[in-house]
């Protein structure tokens, strides 16, 4: 029972989660069901918490299709501490690896790898201010890298890729942080998946490694590999089930939750059909007259993180505020490129998306 109404959470991240799940978690909170005591306080070695991280795995795997020869980890130090765990445990002595960078998180993630060993920018769309993903020619792909790394939602930018470009036989790995199952997946183009709870599937705290074994033996056969921190080894997590050390127990409580909740939905094929529909009414509404304006390019816009422009500054300031008052909060695009920006993610209401395109009209019409 929230004592404060709930607002519009336009928040890029950590965002807004299915109401469901917070209200179980709440309900729950001082004493779990049949267990007496809270998931804050229940040791990660309990069979409780046993049973919880294997449900998550479980509905992980169904709903996006994981086989068995996958492993699924559960990590801590956020999707950036992947930038630096995949080079560290995939790039071997004499190897390089190809980075495709379509906005500021793949930016991040090559700086990082470039720390580690050789790595090549395969694309980047910096020249063009982060508004579209490759064309499959402009890919310069290296076909003895050992891997090609991207972004495949770049949530500053707004810029996602609708396919991913074919890489032939080098593996690859992507983080999919911020529209991680907002639409179903075709795990055997991936050799390796990370993201970052906070944006689509779960609170702050954990992230998830989805890798491949094949991936994995090629770590374990890297010579750099032994002298890496025992805790930044794929293999350390991947032996244990991520329980080599106290993994972060609440956020992995409430990622089962939200993966039940996405199972009750009916699945990640329904939730693209959602998120189809409210990305497809924002962008319309952007699209509308002119006084908005897109930053992506239409063939590489985000259903996800909608950005958009305003003719000045000044509108945008005060749009950002004005909506806010309405109870429309976070709207404001990151700093580094300004503008307005609707993070939608998957538990993110449709109602919450009709009320910005109602405002957005108002808005116009006061202003434009
Ligand atoms: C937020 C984000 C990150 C960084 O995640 P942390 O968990 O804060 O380390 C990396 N990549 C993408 C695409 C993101 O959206």
């Amino acid at each position: 029972m929230s004592i404060t109404p709930r607002v519009f959470n336009f928040a890029a991240g950590p965002a807004v989660l299915p109401l469901p799940a917070l209200e179980e978690a709440q309900r729950d909170l001082v004493a779990l069901p049949g267990i007496g005591m809270s998931i804050l306080e229940i040791s990660h070695r309990s069979k409780t918490f046993e049973a919880i991280i294997q449900e998550c795995e479980t509905n992980i795997r169904e709903l996006a299709g994981i086989p068995e020869n996958y492993r699924i980890l559960f990590l801590q130090g956020g999707a950036t501490l992947q930038f630096s765990m995949v080079p560290m445990n995939l790039l071997g002595p004499g190897e390089s690896a190809d980075y495709v960078v379509t906005g500021s998180w793949g930016k991040k993630a090559l700086k990082e790898a470039k720390k580690v060993g050789p790595v090549a920018v395969a694309f980047t769309g910096e020249g063009e201010n982060f508004t579209r993903v490759p064309r499959p020619e402009e890919l310069k792909l290296n076909p003895n890298a050992v891997y090609v790394h991207l972004t495949s939602n770049e949530t500053i930018h707004g810029v996602e890729f609708h396919e991913l470009p074919d890489t032939g036989s080098v593996p690859l790995v992507v983080d999919t942080s911020s529209h991680m199952l907002s639409r179903p997946l075709d795990i055997r183009k991936y050799a390796m998946i990370y993201a970052g709870a906070q944006k689509n599937i779960g609170p702050a705290g954990c992230t998830l490694v989805i890798l491949r074994d094949e991936l994995l033996a090629k770590t374990q056969a890297n010579p750099a590999y032994e002298r890496l921190p025992i805790m930044l080894q794929y293999g350390t997590h991947a032996a244990d089930r991520s329980l080599y050390n106290t993994p972060p127990v609440f956020a992995i409580y409430m990622m089962n939750l939200v993966s039940r909740w996405l199972l009750s939905i009916g699945g990640l094929a329904e939730m693209e059909k959602i998120n189809t529909r409210k990305a497809g009414k924002l962008y319309a509404e952007i699209d509308r007259t002119g006084f908005y304006r897109g930053h992506a390019k239409k063939e590489s816009r985000s259903r996800m993180n909608v950005t958009f422009r305003l003719p000045t500054e000044e509108l945008e300031a005060k749009f950002a505020k004005e909506a806010k008052a309405a109870g429309l909060d976070g709207l404001k695009g990151h700093r580094s490129v300004g503008g307005l920006r609707a993070s939608i993610y998957n538990a993110f209401p449709e109602a919450g998306v009709d009320a910005l395109i109602a405002f957005m009209r108002d808005f116009e019409k006061n202003n434009g």
